[in-house]
């Protein structure tokens, strides 16, 4: 079996993008609007030569009713099928009350949890991840998906050793 890797958080955050760039494919949607993967998007990546499936989910919007507790319940479906759960957030939009309550339900379900801040491109770094910080989560890394800068890091230092 091969480690598992599951991307969750919000719509919009970057997940689909990150999927893409560790599958080196395009078989995830990227949108500028939110909510476009609604069931769970399977792909397989090969990261410093090792090999890893990767979920990519439709996001978690808060107002879980009708499509959107679908979507939640896909996402935590995700998180218990994973080895490593990387919960990715927008460091454009800075924390959400939206965030603050995946962190709490990610929390309940008892596995290492591994914030992921996307969207550092063009932000002064230290004052965005100050504001995740407070998330409390042991393991944060910043990262633009959609330009690779961190990508590596995440891998080498997050994704590798966990
Ligand atoms: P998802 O809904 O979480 O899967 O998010 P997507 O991957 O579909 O991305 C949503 C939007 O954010 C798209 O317009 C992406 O191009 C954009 N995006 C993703 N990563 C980055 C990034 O690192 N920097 C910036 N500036 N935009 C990004
Ligand atoms: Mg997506």
């Amino acid at each position: 079996m091969l480690p598992v890797i599951a991307l969750v958080g919000r719509p919009n955050v970057g997940k689909s993008t990150l999927f893409n760039r560790f599958t080196r494919t395009r078989d995830a949607l990227v949108a500028d609007l939110p909510g476009l993967t609604r069931d769970r998007q399977y792909g397989h990546a090969l990261l410093q030569n090792n090999p890893f499936i990767i979920i990519d989910t439709g996001g978690i919007t808060g107002g879980e009713v009708g499509v959107d507790g679908l979507m939640a319940e896909q996402s935590m479906q995700a998180v218990r099928e994973a080895d490593i759960t990387l919960f990715i957030v927008n460091a454009r939009e800075g924390l959400t009350p939206v965030d603050e309550a995946i962190a709490t339900q990610l929390r309940a379900e008892n596995k290492t949890i591994h914030l992921v801040v996307n969207k550092v491109d063009g932000l002064d770094q230290n004052t965005v991840l100050a504001d995740f910080y407070r998330l409390g989560f042991d393991s944060v890394s910043a990262i633009a998906a959609a330009h690779g800068r961190g990508v590596g890091k995440l891998i080498d230092n997050v994704i590798l050793p966990a």
